[in-house]
């Protein structure tokens, strides 16, 4: 039985535990608002990143995460398999989430500025950010969490909407431009830090921050 029906069922007998049943519809909500967003945009072309990609990538995680992570855009194994980070990159990440946040990645949600792999694992044109842009902000409004944390420049780009040099702004926090209530942090893309291993120390630090930043939001 599903929710809906579930809380029917117990109305129909008189349970009208009008708390729970918010709650649990408000569950049932954003998984689904998430859905059909995806659904909108599964078969876009807005940009010409449709022409190399295998399918769109859509974030993956916990709707109801005080925190999204967003990197700039799936990679082979990403684009293989339909699910943000999970190649080498996205192990680092995964242990960096459990060892310094003590969370576990499906507790936070994780996500791309742009939705489809760039050829060659390029970066994506500002152009291509644009146009993938509503997909992530809508993301963002349904999810309303109290940090966005990007990974490298240019998720930040793509959160901030200017450009920035992450070696410069790393670790730091800014408002988010559609609502700045929500904080933005920055920190490097794991994939960089598998490039330069002695940088993991600083990545370590930067989710120190990030932790201390969630419990004072908390
Ligand atoms: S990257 Fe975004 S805008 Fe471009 S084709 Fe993919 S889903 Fe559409």
């Amino acid at each position: 039985m599903g929710i809906e029906e579930t809380v029917k069922a117990l109305q129909a007998i008189g349970i009208n535990e009008l708390y729970l049943g918010e709650k649990m519809e408000q569950k049932e909500d954003r998984w689904k608002l998430l859905r059909e967003l995806y659904e909108q945009w599964k078969d876009c072309k807005r940009c010409d990143l449709h022409k190399s990609r295998t399918q769109v990538v859509p974030g993956d995680g916990n709707p109801y995460s005080p925190i999204v992570f967003v990197g700039e855009a799936p990679g082979e194994e990403e684009d293989k398999q339909g699910k943000p980070f999970v190649g080498r990159a996205g192990q680092l990440l995964n242990k960096l989430i459990e060892e310094e946040l003590g969370m576990k990645r499906e507790d936070v949600y994780i996500t791309n500025v742009c939705k489809c792999r760039p050829p060659n694992n390029r970066k994506p044109t500002p152009i291509e950010m644009k146009a993938c842009s509503p997909y992530l902000r809508k993301e963002i409004e349904i999810i309303k969490p109290k940090i966005i944390c990007c990974l490298g420049a240019t998720a930040g780009e793509g959160v901030l909407g200017k450009s920035l040099k992450i070696t410069k702004v790393r670790g730091q926090v800014f408002p988010y431009p559609y609502d700045p209530k929500i904080k933005v942090f920055l920190t490097y893309h794991p994939a960089y830090v598998l490039r330069n291993p002695k940088e993991e120390k600083t990545l370590r630090e930067d989710f120190r921050k990030l932790r201390e930043l969630l419990s004072q939001l908390s």
